[in-house]
């Protein structure tokens, strides 16, 4: 699949270039890279999400009965039927999202109503249950937004994703803006409802220490494309791609204090990327041919791809 923002006639970022993906059931899937890269584009194409200035093309198919394509599908069929109820997303900055107007509760109610078509009181005593069990005290459905702290809203908002036991739920940066104590805390609820769920999940964030924390296979994106994707362990045990290499030789390592070496330079610009590889003007291994050709997708274990022309045979 392709994403681009059309900015005006003259002026396109290809965000996403070519990616295909297979999400599978009871997985967690992360996405990495640096701000820039495409990662929260892809999640919102793969959510059926497109707001202009973005358009999408290829297809993102749903495994429901008798198949569907969710970029041929109109908004409000996809809010009737699909998000909340089958696939979910918790966006970035997820803890300003709530309406300040509304009370907590009232976001619950009106969701329950909305798709489970039940009377007001019933709601909000489905909702009272809800949160408890997801850790909340139940007078939290009194309170607005502004009455709660950064983490609860947080909290909230996370639930609010998961109330319809959704089969998918794609969470963008989940845990950025909160303490790292509350990201354990956030990440655990999270992984505890998509095991519980039968779900997947998947999760985008720049923080490979987050990937490494919980996930099972991760898709490293650099400039709008997938350029490596494996089972977790391997890729941090011996990532292949050396855009993959440079962001996991930059983690701290316990019992290791030598300085931690990070990747020079920048990401290129999207709207006049370099030729051939996009990384090959960062890269300490780039080749003439990195400099002239889009390196192949090339399969180099079971479940494990790289996009480079170090294992591409020629
Ligand atoms: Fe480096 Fe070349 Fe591989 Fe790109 S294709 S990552 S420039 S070696």
């Amino acid at each position: 699949m392709f994403g681009e923002y059309v900015i005006s006639p003259q002026v396109s970022i290809k965000a996403v270039n070519n990616v295909s993906i297979e999400l599978k059931k009871n997985e967690v899937i992360g996405i990495a890279g640096e701000s820039g890269c495409g990662k929260s584009t892809l999640i919102k194409i793969l959510y059926g999400f497109l707001q202009p200035p973005l358009t999408a093309s290829g297809k993102v198919l749903l495994n429901t009965k008798g198949g569907l394509d969710l970029l041929s599908v109109s908004e409000d069929y996809k809010r009737e039927n699909i998000w909340w109820k089958i696939m979910s997303y918790i966006p970035q900055n997820s803890m300003n999202v709530l309406n300040p107007f509304m009370k907590i509760g009232d976001h619950f109610v009106e969701l329950l109503r909305k798709h489970l078509k039940i009377e007001k009181d019933e709601a909000y005593r489905v909702a009272e249950e809800y949160v408890m069990s997801m850790g909340m005290r139940k007078d939290v459905l009194k309170a607005f937004p502004h009455q709660l702290s950064g983490g609860m809203r947080q909290r909230v908002v996370v639930s609010l994703a998961l109330l319809l036991k959704p089969s998918i739920i794609f969470a963008d940066e989940p845990t950025t803006a909160v303490d790292v104590v509350l990201q354990k805390v956030l990440l655990q609820l999270l992984t505890d409802k998509q095991k519980e769920l039968g779900a997947t999940l998947v999760v985008v964030t720049h923080d490979m220490g987050v990937h490494a924390m919980i996930t099972q296979k991760v898709a490293v994106m650099y400039a709008g494309r997938v350029v490596e994707e494996a089972p977790t362990e391997p890729l941090f045990e011996d990532p292949k791609h050396p855009y993959t290499q440079a962001l996991i030789n930059s983690l701290p390592r316990l019992g290791d204090d030598r300085p931690r070496i990070g990747l020079s330079g920048s990401p290129p610009d999207l709207r006049n990327p370099p030729p051939g590889c996009e990384f090959h003007p960062r890269c300490p291994y780039a080749m003439d041919i990195c400099r002239r050709e889009k390196p192949l997708r090339v399969k180099i274990d079971k479940d494990r791809y790289v996009v480079c022309w170090l294992y591409a045979k020629r």
